[in-house]
């Protein structure tokens, strides 16, 4: 069967220059579906390729743009810990070698980007020239001027960009790069294709001001950053209503921009169909949910992480049990039909009385909405680099109270989305791993081994229980020490003892 040809059937909403010296290849690790739903790739990709002095070219697992032999630079956007198998074969497809060790200044750069990386570049740094930490809105000019520059004779001279990693040379220290508040993202691609089909996205917010202790997208993103409704978000939305009524409004934490509702009102006038990325319970009221049925949604996501308020303390959720009893009060009245609650089991300092509490308070919510669907979407706790509980390792028991709850939710009509605990130890391990994790991940694709059970026979039971399991009390030099300054630490530190605090 011909592959499907997905670029013809999209809307570029910039203006793509293809006259450029740097040919760049803008690779995203999965397919064309997953990697246009992804506002950070169309960011890079948009930068990329309205430079005047570039031409660049996308390349998906499943499609690629036709793009010359001869490169200059590669980029891989990397936003989940798993990616690296299809990125060592798009290397291999490319025939670059895999090891940045044995390319030479006729390759082009590979520079890798992404919140993976950004947290913990340690097991990746072997396989890049580059890696970029932080908002690649703040680098991306200085990193093609360089490489017009230098291409890829001397690496070391793009260590003065703000936020580059150079894993060749030798940097102490390297601040994360950060975006103002003006550089806030829009699509630039509608994509019919895409996962959210023909959809304009538009960044509400990024980071989240809350903290809770595991969260990535929270610690790892700061500040918290809100743009200007009237200067920045409804020109940017007015752009994309030009082209779609699909508005998906994307953010850690979309609920809580000073002005969302206000944002609401004017794309309900605007017929807008609109999406929203998870919300905030204490910030869900009936006003937003009526806004949003107007605005053709049917389902909100809600993340509550535990059914336990002594976890939730715990963790720095700030969710009295109320708000998420009136947020789904206020959802079942204004007519929303499902309610997706996203939560965590495993999570450091839980006890079983805290699963017990999870599915006491499922059930009574189920009780008191009864025309509400109710999704329980699981997880398990994997530790984050640079996040207060990245000194936790996986709970093992996780799969067990994983198993427990859905048998308990099931019989009363709750559905659970539960996720692999394979994979979760998985995760963990690249998480918080080093360089010696990366050569474990080479050696799993070398075999071309899939199984989330390779890792723990490929390395030694010590070393896969440390990496996995152990929870790390005394840590003075984590494999991603590099990116953190002495009042990160300090930060991360006090917030770690505040959860233990609170579980005393
Ligand atoms: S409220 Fe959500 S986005 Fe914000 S810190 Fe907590 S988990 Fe992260």
């Amino acid at each position: 069967m011909k592959p499907k040809d997905f670029f013809k059937n999209e809307t570029l909403l910039f203006d793509r220059q293809s006259g450029g010296e740097l040919h760049v290849l803008n690779c995203f690790p999965n397919t064309y579906e997953v990697g246009m739903a992804s506002l950070a790739y169309q960011t890079i990709f948009r930068l990329y390729a309205s430079h005047p002095q570039t031409h660049a070219f996308r390349y998906f697992t499943n499609a690629q743009e036709f793009f010359p032999k001869e490169l200059d630079l590669i980029t891989f956007s990397i936003s989940w810990e798993l990616d690296f198998f299809n990125i060592f074969d798009i290397l291999q497809k490319l025939q670059i070698p895999i090891l940045a060790s044995e390319r030479d200044a006729s390759h082009p750069v590979i520079l890798a980007g992404g919140p993976v990386v950004t947290a913990n570049p340690a097991p990746w740094a072997k396989y890049f020239d580059l890696i970029a930490i932080g908002d690649s809105e703040a680098n991306t000019n200085l990193i093609i001027e360089k490489c017009i520059q230098f291409r890829r004779n001397d690496l070391a001279a793009y260590i003065d960009i703000p936020g580059i990693y150079v894993p060749s040379a030798k940097q102490e220290f390297i601040e994360r790069a950060k975006s103002s508040n003006k550089e806030m993202q829009v699509s630039s691609v509608i994509a019919p294709d895409s996962v959210w089909q023909d959809t304009g996205l538009v960044e509400v917010v990024r980071s989240c001001p809350e903290m809770c202790r595991f969260c990535l997208a929270s610690y790892l993103a700061l500040p918290f950053r809100t743009p200007d409704l009237e200067g920045d978000l409804i020109p940017k939305t007015k752009m994309l209503l030009e082209h779609t009524k699909n508005i998906g409004l994307l953010g850690a934490s979309v609920t809580q921009h000073p002005e969302f509702i206000d944002l609401l009102k004017f794309l309900v006038d605007q017929k807008a169909k609109i999406q929203v990325s998870s919300m905030r319970a204490s910030t869900v009221t009936r006003e937003m949910c009526e806004l949003l049925v107007k605005g053709n949604s049917k389902n909100i996501t809600i993340a509550i992480e535990s059914g336990s308020q002594r976890l939730r303390d715990i963790i720095n959720k700030k969710l009295p049990e109320e708000y998420i009893f009136s947020a789904a009060k206020a959802a079942s009245e204004a007519g929303i039909k499902q309610i997706k609650l996203y939560g965590m089991v495993g999570l450091p300092h839980e006890t079983d009385e805290d699963i017990e509490a999870t599915k006491d308070l499922l059930m009574r919510l189920k009780n008191n909405n009864k025309t509400l669907k109710i999704i329980w979407g699981c997880s398990i706790f994997t530790p984050k680099a640079q996040t207060p509980f990245q000194d936790y390792g996986v709970d093992a028991k996780a799969s067990d109270k994983l198993k427990n709850l859905i048998r308990a939710l099931k019989p009363h009509g709750i559905e659970v989305r539960d996720e692999s605990y394979s994979w979760a130890e998985v995760q963990a391990l690249i998480s918080r791993g080093d360089s010696s994790v990366g050569e474990i991940m080479l050696k799993a694709y070398q075999m071309k081994n899939t199984g989330a059970n390779i890792y723990r026979k490929l390395m030694s039971p010590e070393d896969y229980r440390y990496f996995v399991f152990e929870n790390w009390e005394e840590k003075t030099e984590y494999p991603w020490h590099m990116l953190l300054s002495d009042a990160q630490k300090r930060v991360l530190e006090s917030h770690k003892q505040d959860a233990l605090a609170k579980q005393q």
